[in-house]
């Protein structure tokens, strides 16, 4: 079987700033996998790169075993399996909940009206927040938000979901409802590459954690041995800031 995804010798730089170094690194179907590491590590533009939101300098990028890195591969098809979640909901304010999770079902699947708002309030109630279809988003806390922003991807029936730190600009108190969203999808066998903070998360819901540092993986293995045993001096000393 295909992985679900794989970068090989992957570079990018910006001007004369290398930030991915050569990462090599495949995630298989099912798999949650965590990046952790410290601000400006490269973990967003890795993220990026997967689905080619940014273009590498070098390497390749494969999708479900299909080249995205070829020229002649349809990207915007390629780019439609993958969910994409960031750390700003950026939803769009002027369109109720519903509307915000309907519309790319719409304009981009072409899915008929009635089936797009099956889909979506089928995937707001997975959420959580069936009962703010017809708010608006500066109405809602930011983890329904964040809630509402992840049933948009999903209501696009993705392979595999991005999430670039999807807790990070919320309140405290609101990061365990969209930490519970998530961990449901990971049950439930949605293959997930998850840049985070929350170690919690990582040590009870990642398959595997990856610890980047300076644009290149300095550990990949199981949660266990990566922040419960690291090898490297620079994971321990990461792991000793953030614990
Ligand atoms: P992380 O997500 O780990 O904090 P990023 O991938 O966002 O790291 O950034 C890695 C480095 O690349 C940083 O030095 C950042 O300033 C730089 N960078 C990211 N995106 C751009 C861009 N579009 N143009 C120039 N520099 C960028
Ligand atoms: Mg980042």
């Amino acid at each position: 079987m295909a992985h679900a995804f794989e970068i090989r010798d992957l570079h990018k730089s910006f001007g004369r700033l290398e930030v991915l170094k050569g990462i090599d690194f495949a995630v298989d179907p099912g798999q949650v996998v965590c990046v952790i590491g410290p601000s400006g590590s490269g973990k967003s533009t890795l993220l990026r790169c997967v689905n080619l939101l940014e273009q590498p300098t070098s390497g390749k990028v494969f999708l479900e075993g299909v080249e995205l890195t070829d020229r002649d591969v349809d990207i915007d098809a390629a780019r439609r399996r993958v969910g994409m979640v960031f750390q700003q909901f950026n939803l769009f304010p002027h369109m109720t909940v519903l509307q915000n999770v309907m519309i790319s079902q719409r304009r981009v699947l072409k899915r008929s009206r009635a089936e797009a708002e099956r889909i979506a309030r089928e995937n707001l109630e997975k959420v959580g927040v069936a009962d703010k279809s017809d708010s608006y988003p500066i109405q809602l806390s930011g983890g329904q938000q964040q809630r509402v922003a992840i049933a948009r991807a999903l209501a696009m029936s993705p392979d595999l979901m991005l999430f670039d730190e999807p807790t990070s600009a919320l309140d405290p108190e609101l990061v365990g409802d969209v930490l519970t969203v998530m961990r449901k999808l990971a049950e439930e066998g949605m293959t997930m590459l998850v840049v985070t903070h929350e170690m919690a998360f990582a040590r009870d819901v990642a398959d595997r954690v990856v610890f980047m540092d300076g644009g290149v993986i300095v550990e990949d293995g199981s949660a266990a041995q990566v922040i419960g045993d690291p090898k490297h001096e620079r994971t321990k000393t990461f792991l000793r800031r953030v614990l």
